[in-house]
């Protein structure tokens, strides 16, 4: 039986496709944005998050440590990434919450069971489940698997995906989900490696060869102030879409609510104090893409709250 290791399960997601949806996670992803709102979801391992609001400083977690891994300052307990042996005994052990490991394996059966949990309100609302992460396409047998698993239940399917994967994981779950939604970051090849460590072409070839063949898809365009809001890059992401025959996008602009997450995992933001953009900035963004010939509204985006 196939296996996924997932960080979140979200219910009554509203953003992320038609109706209330279940949002799941799936950990991994090849990209590696600076302004990623989920860092927790980007390596393929389990790894540890600190909520040091919810610490009750009574040093379970220290004294279980085999490691010595723990060091309790003012702020709560701090993990020695380096000595940590990922035994997650600490967050077995804390009473509170304070410690979680980001990253459990399920299978497909299991998560199955726990999804169909929501079919009441999947069928009031018309909605259905969205596997966002990370980028679901890392784990493309548990997804495919989980994707069929639903279809034969009668649950409606999305995909949240950047693209970056081979084409084949992506033919291989159209007949199985109902809606795909697709970021678009860069068409420039130089500012998509220097931005999220990957060559953007199999990011476009995927996106022309899924287009073509007349999925339900939603387009989403992730905006970042100073980095892909210029009117240079607005153009090209617009000049793209039309060679694609795609004539409208949503647009995910900006926001930090991610970045107390660095902290919690040990991690710094790159991003901080980027300010986020004001009305009459996207007001001026649509207006270069609509006079381009891209129609736009304003979309929500897969985060863990
Ligand atoms: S995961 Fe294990 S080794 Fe690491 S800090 Fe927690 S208890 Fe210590
Ligand atoms: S076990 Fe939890 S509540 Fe206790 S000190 Fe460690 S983090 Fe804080």
């Amino acid at each position: 039986m196939t296996q996924g290791l997932i960080f979140n399960i979200q219910r009554f997601s509203l953003h992320d496709g038609p109706g209330v949806r279940t949002t799941v996670f799936l950990k991994g992803c090849p990209l590696s944005c600076s302004w990623c709102q989920n860092p927790e979801g980007i390596s393929m391992d389990p790894l540890i998050v600190r909520h040091m609001n919810k610490c009750l400083a009574c040093l379970s977690c220290f004294n279980q440590c085999p490691a010595g891994s723990i060091k309790i300052t003012d702020k709560g307990p701090v993990i020695d990434q380096q000595s940590c042996r990922k035994c997650f005994g600490c967050a077995d052990v804390c009473p509170a919450g304070a410690i979680k490991v980001a990253g459990k394996m399920f299978t497909t059966e299991a998560l199955t069971k726990e999804l169909l949990k929501d079919r009441l309100v999947f069928e009031e609302s018309g909605g259905g489940v969205t596997f966002s992460g990370g980028e679901p396409f890392m784990q493309p047998e548990f997804l495919l698997e989980m994707l069929k698993s639903l279809k034969n239940q009668g649950i409606h399917t999305a995909i949240e995906t950047c693209g970056h994967t081979k084409w084949e994981n992506i033919k291989k779950t159209i007949p199985f989900t109902d809606l795909y939604l697709y970021d678009l970051k860069f068409i420039d090849e130089e500012k998509c490696a220097r931005y999220t460590g990957v060559s953007g072409q199999l990011i476009l070839s995927n996106f022309k060869k899924l287009t073509a063949l007349n999925p339900a898809i939603i387009i989403r365009i992730p905006l970042i102030p100073g980095i892909n809001d210029d009117h240079a890059s607005l153009l090209k992401i617009a000049e793209f879409l039309k060679s694609a025959a795609v004539d409208q996008a949503e647009l995910i602009p900006y926001h930090n609510y991610g970045e107390r997450k660095y902290d919690n995992i040990g991690c710094e933001y790159k991003l901080k104090g980027l300010e986020k953009h004001s009305d009459l900035d996207l007001e001026n963004i649509k207006y270069v893409l609509g006079r381009a010939g891209i129609k736009t509204e304003n979309g929500g985006g897969s985060n863990v709250l």
